[in-house]
């Protein structure tokens, strides 16, 4: 009996370790650089107290010169990889309408009314992430959580 209760233990403790270590799921992640290829979990850059993940070292090599240049995208990433949150709508910082989510960029993201989430789909490309994920947008509407 005593060695069930140890054996489940030691169990739960292997299981919280491996949740950590297995950190951050890449696989709705897409390279901001490239923006099409899928980003791996071998080719990352610190970035924004986070991790961005590109598609190959060209990618990683581009992104670290100019991050500025890939911020939307890399942004976008960051929610993708649930490594930030949403707090409140990117176009309006008003409060979240969980009927309005749409994907950006392999990211969910949520408004605060049917008339944002049309102006966001109204949006095609580059427009439509810069709207939803550029600088302004994720300081207002983001947070990178803490590790
Ligand atoms: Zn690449
Ligand atoms: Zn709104």
């Amino acid at each position: 009996m005593l060695r069930r209760i140890f054996l489940s233990l030691a169990m739960v403790s292997l299981l919280s370790v491996s949740a950590n270590a297995a950190d951050i799921d890449v696989s709705n992640a897409k390279c901001p650089v490239s923006k099409t290829k899928p980003a791996v979990a071998g080719q990352s850059v610190d970035y924004n107290g986070a991790k961005v993940f590109l598609c190959c070292g060209n990618c990683k090599k581009a992104f670290s010169k100019d991050p500025a240049k890939f911020a939307a995208r890399a942004n976008a990433q960051l929610v993708a990889t649930k490594q930030a949150k949403q707090k409140c709508c990117p176009l309006t910082g008003g409060k979240l309408n969980g009927s309005t989510v749409i994907t950006v960029a392999g990211a969910k993201v949520c408004f605060c009314c049917n008339n944002c989430k049309g102006k966001a789909e109204g949006k095609k490309g580059d427009a439509q992430v810069d709207l939803v994920f550029g600088k302004k947008a994720f300081k207002k509407a983001f947070k990178v959580s803490e590790k």
